[in-house]
This record gives C-alpha cells, structure tokens and sequence, in this order.
C-alpha cells in the first residue's frame, strides 16, 4: 500500500477506500463495479432546528448515507458526537455493506449521525432532535428501505423515538424501521450483549485455530461501553483471563484476572472504572502495549496506529470497534504476524442480532433468549471459517479476506441484478 501522512492515515474514509482499492484489486474486480462500489449510492445533509429549554433555537446538523441496497434495505447506526463529520458517516456505512455481507445477511449498508454532544442536551432537547431528524429523513426510512439502529451516543430510548416519530408519520406502528429497540416495543432479547457475544465467538474460534484455551488466554480490552463491558462479562464468565481494561479517564490491570462483576457494580455506582481497589491503575495508552495475548480495542477508531503498533504484544486482537485499526497500522502488525479478527467480522454480532430483531418484528413473532444466540453464534462461526478459507486461499491477511469475501458477494449481487437505465 502506499504511504499517506498521519492525516490521511487517520481518515476513516481514507481508511476505508486504501483497503476497498487493495482487496478490489486482489479480486480483479471489474472497473465498472468498482466505481459502483467505492462511493456510496446516495449522501443526505439535513440541517435540524430544535427549540432549546432556554427559549432559543439552535440548528444542528445531520447526515445520513446509504452506502449500498444491493442486498437488501441499508442498515446501520446513527451516532450523536460532537466530532462526526460527513467523512466519518461515509466510511462507516460502507463499514456496514461489507460487514452485513461478510456475515451474509440480507441487507445494505448505511450509517447516521448528527453532530452534537448529547450529554449537553436535556432529554426533552434530545427527544426534539431525534424526532425532526428522522422526519427529515422520512421518505428515505423504513423497514424494506433503511433500518437504523443505535450507535455511539445513541441508545433504546433514541430508537423509540424514531420508531414512534415514523410510525405517526405511517399512521400505523412500524416496528421494523429501526432496531436496536426497547424489548416491550419490538426489541429483540439478546441483542444488547449481540455484539459482545460476537466477539467472544469470535475470539473462541481462533483459540480454536490456534489450539489455546480460554484460561490461559489473558485478555485485555479498551473500551468499557456496551461492546466491552458484555465482553468482557460474557469472556470472564467463559473461562477467559480480563488483565486489563483501558478507559477515558484511566486504566486498571491485574495480571490475576479483574473480577469484572465487581468492576461491573462499581462502574455503575461511581459513573467510571477508576478507584476500582480489585485492580492497579495503569496508563490507559500503556495498556494497548501490555503482555497478553488478545487485545480488544473496544472503543472507537484510530487508537491503534503506525505510532503504536510495534509495540503491541498481542498476538489476537478482536476488533470489536469499528476502524480501530489504520491501514499503516495494519502492515506493521502483519509484519509481526499477529492474527487481527478485522471489525467487519469481529462486530458483526450486533448487527446479526438486529437482523434477527427485523425478522422477528416483520414476523410478529419473538424468539427465545437462546433461539438468538445459537442463530448468532451458527452465522458468526461461518463468517470466520469463510474469512479464514478466503485468507488462505488468497494469500492475504484477513481484513483484506473479509473485504474481499464481501465485495465479491455485493458485486454478485449486482451483476444479476444488472444496471437499471
Ligand atoms: P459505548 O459508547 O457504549 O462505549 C464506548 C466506551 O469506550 C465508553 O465507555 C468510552 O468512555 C470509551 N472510550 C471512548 N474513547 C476511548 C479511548 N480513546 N480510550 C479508552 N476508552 C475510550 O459504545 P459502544 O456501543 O460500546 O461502541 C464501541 C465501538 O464499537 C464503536 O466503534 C462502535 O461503532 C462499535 N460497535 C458497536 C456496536 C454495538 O452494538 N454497540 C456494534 C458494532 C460496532
């Protein structure tokens, strides 16, 4: 791959394009699919005005990208951050064609944010903004269209409003426009540990590959949000060794293993992992470059970079969070041959879940705890056995496998279905 600047290599979409380009390349994709594949199909910008608590009105802005509805309706989150740009949206939904057809689930990618700092925001300011975004977005919504789900800063609570605002709009309730929803209101059960689940399953299969066990198997993970925490619970309750968990605002580690039941209580009676006496403190930074042998970047993107790769000692990591990883980053861990479990794969369990949650409500008929998780865990383990096989066979790492697996499936799909002119 060629060299970029630490901008460029920090650039999702960047990010996202360089490893398009190189597995497209390795397949021969045709040019005219290609160009079809690199951009997404449609970008919406709406401008969102929401009548403040203080009587003054602010305007925020918004997007939405569908990437692809080759495969089905598009899928993916709507994230409420401060520092979401148009770039950031666009490189996540195609992150969500891939990963959908890496697990080989009916349906496109997509994915939504507004920038804003929720935590700024009363919940009625939240409800105002939730609401007209997705009025905004109306005519482009819908369960056989495109099918929202919660991401970072957005939650059940913000999918209800979004079911509710475009049901009014239908004037009949509409669960399956979005996923990702409160259990009593067409949610799925299991769907909140899905993507913890996921990673779990995923890292079970290559101990499996690498014939380790989960209790020798010491795990560390950034990020103690949804994807970490039910990892971690689900992992450590397996069998698994936790060592480490990496925070915003500070680190712990103990090389016997952190009760994460314990540090489950805390975390909810103090608002952060901090003070946690089962544990040392640790720099959150150092703890990336820890002896162990999975490391679960959990957290958000860019943290493991052509800055810090060399000094990971890994030789797992489970990318639970999206784009956790650059394309510098990637040929250094290559290099030292460690076995990276790429996001499109190692997440793809709440995206599993949701499509379980989509059928359930299209069927109107809900599905016991554990019919969800032996259904995460048959797709998961083909996912991984049918990246690994396109590894092999190929001569390439597995991010660029998993690429290349599910742009040939997307490019199938296109090509039977043809150009319509
Ligand atoms: P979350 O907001 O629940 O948790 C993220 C956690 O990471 C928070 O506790 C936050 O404080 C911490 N964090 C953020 N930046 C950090 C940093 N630089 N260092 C250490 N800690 C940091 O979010 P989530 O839903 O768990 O999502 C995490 C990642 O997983 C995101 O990249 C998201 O896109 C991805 N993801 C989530 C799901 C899902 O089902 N929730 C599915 C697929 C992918």
């Amino acid at each position: 791959m060629k060299t970029v600047s630490l901008e460029q290599e920090l650039n999702p979409w960047e990010a996202q394009a360089a490893r398009f380009d190189f597995a497209a390349q390795k397949l021969n994709l045709d040019e005219g699919l290609w160009k079809i594949l690199r951009y997404p199909q449609r970008e919406i910008i709406v401008h969102i005005p929401v009548a403040m608590d203080n009587g003054t009105l602010e305007v925020f802005t918004g997007f939405r990208v569908q990437h692809s509805i080759a495969r089905g309706p598009a899928k993916g989150g709507v994230r409420y951050s401060p520092d979401v740009t148009l770039d950031e949206v666009r490189a996540l939904a195609s992150w969500m064609t891939w990963k959908c057809a890496v697990v080989n689930i009916p349906f496109g990618g997509a994915k939504g944010g507004i920038i804003v700092d929720p935590k700024k925001l009363s919940l009625s300011e939240l409800e105002k903004m939730t609401r007209r975004y997705t009025a905004e977005l109306i005519e482009f919504l819908g369960p056989e269209k495109d099918v929202p789900a919660p991401d970072m800063g957005t939650n059940e609570q913000t999918m209800a409003w979004m079911m509710d605002t475009y049901s009014m709009h239908m004037r009949q309730t509409v669960t399956a426009v979005v996923t990702g929803k409160p259990i009593n209101i067409g949610g799925s059960r299991g769907r909140r540990e899905a993507t913890g689940r996921g990673v779990m399953i995923n890292c079970d299969e290559a101990l499996r590959k690498f014939e380790m066990s989960r209790e020798s198997t010491r795990v560390i993970i950034q990020g103690f949000g949804n994807v970490g925490s039910n990892a971690a619970k689900l992992m450590a309750d397996g069998g698994y060794k936790i060592v480490g968990i990496a925070e915003y605002d500070g680190g712990l580690f103990n090389k016997n293993g952190i009760n994460i039941d314990n540090l489950l209580e805390h975390r909810d009676r103090n608002k952060t992992i901090v003070g946690f006496p089962g544990a040392d403190a640790a720099d959150p930074r150092e703890l990336l470059l820890a002896d162990c042998e999975i490391l679960i970047p959990a957290a958000t993107e860019n943290v493991i970079t052509s800055q810090n790769a060399a000094g990971i000692k890994a030789r797992i990591i489970c990318e639970g969070a999206n784009g956790p990883t650059t394309a510098a980053a990637d040929e250094i861990l290559a290099d030292k041959k460690v076995f990276i479990i790429p996001d499109i794969l190692a997440n793809a369990g709440g995206v599993t879940a949701s499509y379980f949650e989509w059928v359930q409500d299209r069927q109107g008929y809900f599905w016991k705890e554990s019919a969800v998780n032996e259904q995460l865990e048959f797709i998961l383990r083909e996912a991984f056995e049918d990246v690994v096989h396109f590894s092999d066979t190929h001569g390439v790492n597995n991010r660029i496998a998993a690429y290349m697996l599910a742009i040939s499936r997307v490019a199938h799909t296109i090509k039977l279905r043809g150009i319509y002119a």
